[in-house]
C-alpha cells in the first residue's frame, strides 16, 4: 500500500508547488478564512500550510493520511518511471509517502485542544498524540523526496522552485478574495493579503500579486448575459515595455487553462487594437450550471463546456465590447 501511495505521489507531487497547491486546496475546502503558507529552501526543506478551517477530529487524523487503493506495480524503479496514472484525491497520503509529514489539527475553539500525527516516507505509523493548536489545521512537509532520489534530483534551484510556489499561491489568492493569505519564504514575509470582496481590497491584492503596473493599465469589466457573467481586469498594453505573461482565468472559482478560452480572449484582444501583443488578464467566468454544463478536472486545470461555442462567443463579444469602449479610435499599430 505504501508503494501505491508513492505512485499516486508521482501524479500529485511533482515539486513543492504541487504540495502547496494540494494543501491549500484542502484548507480552502475546510472553510478557512485565513491561510498561511511558509517555506524554507524553495519548499525542499520545509512547506507548512496553516489554516483556521474546520479542523480534523482526533479519530479522523490517521484516516486523513491513509488511502485504500492498491497497485500491481512492484518496484520503486517502476514507480519512478510512471508518469501519470489516473489517481485522484488522497493527496495527503501521497505527500506523506515522499516526505516527513506532520499534521496538527483542532476542531474546537479551545486552543489547548488539538492532536498531532506524523508519517515518514513509507514508514507510516500514525500514532495520534495531544498537541495544542488553535482551531484549524497545520500541515508541515519536511524533506520532500528524501526517499525518492530520482524525484529529488528533478528539483531545480531554490529560486525556480519558489517561483513555481509563488505562482500557485498567486492563483489561489486570486481565486478567493474572501480569504486572507500570507506567504513566507526563508523567514521573510512576501505577501500579507487581507480578506475582502470590496473593490479597494481586491485591487490592492491585484497590485501586490501582479505589480502596480498591472492595474495602472488595466480595464475593469463586469458583464452578464443570460446565465453567464464575466468580470475582472484586462491589461491594456503600455508602449514602454513588453508585458509579462500574466494570464489568469477562473471558471466558477477554479483556475483554468483552456484553448477555447484563450482563443476567444486573443481574438478579441487582437481584433480591437492590440496587434502582436500578449493579452494580460485576470478574469472570472461565472456560469450557471443550469445553463452551461461545466466540468473542471480537479488537478489538471481542464474545463469542459457542453456548449463551448456559446461560451466562446460570450467571451469574445464581452471583451471585444469592453476593449473597444476603453480605447475608441486608438490603435496600436
Ligand atoms: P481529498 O482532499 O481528495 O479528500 P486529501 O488527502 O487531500 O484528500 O485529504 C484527505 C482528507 O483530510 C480530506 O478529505 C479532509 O477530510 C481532511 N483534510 C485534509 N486537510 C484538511 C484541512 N486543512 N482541514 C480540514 N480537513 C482536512
Ligand atoms: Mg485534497
Amino acid at each position: 500500500p505504501r508503494l501505491a501511495n508513492q505512485i499516486a505521489a508521482g501524479e500529485v507531487v511533482e515539486r513543492p508547488a504541487s504540495v502547496v497547491k494540494e494543501l491549500v486546496e484542502n484548507a480552502i475546502d475546510a472553510g478557512s478564512r485565513r491561510v498561511e503558507v511558509e517555506l524554507e529552501s524553495g519548499g525542499a526543506r520545509l512547506i507548512r500550510v496553516r489554516d483556521d478551517g474546520s479542523g480534523i477530529a482526533e479519530d479522523d487524523l490517521p484516516l486523513a493520511l491513509s488511502r485504500h487503493a492498491t497497485s500491481k506495480i512492484l518496484s520503486l524503479e517502476e514507480l519512478e518511471g510512471v508518469a501519470s496514472l489516473g489517481f485522484r484525491g488522497e493527496a495527503l497520503a501521497s505527500i506523506s509517502s515522499v516526505s516527513r509529514l506532520e499534521l496538527v489539527s483542532n476542531v474546537d475553539e479551545d486552543p489547548r485542544g488539538g492532536w498531532r500525527v506524523v508519517a515518514e516516507g513509507r514508514r507510516m505509523e500514525p500514532r495520534v498524540s495531544p498537541a495544542p493548536h488553535p482551531r484549524g489545521t497545520s500541515v508541515t512537509v519536511r524533506d520532500l523526496f528524501f526517499n525518492t532520489p530520482a524525484r529529488r534530483n528533478f528539483l531545480r534551484t531554490e529560486k525556480t522552485e519558489f517561483g513555481h510556489v509563488e505562482e500557485a499561491f498567486r492563483r489561489q489568492a486570486l481565486s478567493r478574495f474572501d480569504i486572507g493569505w500570507m506567504l513566507r519564504h526563508n523567514q521573510k514575509t512576501l505577501h500579507q493579503l487581507p480578506p475582502g470582496d470590496d473593490p479597494v481590497t481586491r485591487e490592492r491584492r491585484l497590485g501586490a500579486l501582479l505589480g502596480k503596473g498591472f492595474l495602472e493599465n488595466a480595464l475593469h469589466l463586469d458583464l452578464e448575459v443570460g446565465g453567464l457573467r464575466l468580470w475582472g481586469w484586462v491589461g491594456l498594453p503600455t508602449h514602454s515595455r513588453a508585458q509579462a505573461d500574466q494570464q489568469y482565468f477562473f471558471v466558477n472559482g477554479r483556475v483554468v487553462r483552456d484553448r477555447l478560452v484563450a482563443h476567444a480572449i486573443r481574438q478579441a484582444y487582437r481584433d480591437v487594437l492590440f496587434h502582436g501583443r500578449h493579452p494580460v488578464f485576470v478574469l472570472y467566468l461565472e456560469v450557471d450550471p443550469r445553463v452551461v454544463d461545466v466540468n473542471v478536472h480537479p488537478t489538471k486545470h481542464e474545463v469542459r463546456f457542453r456548449d463551448g461555442r456559446m461560451v466562446h462567443d460570450f467571451l469574445f463579444s464581452s471583451l471585444h465590447r469592453a476593449l473597444a469602449e476603453a480605447r475608441p479610435g486608438e490603435r496600436d499599430e
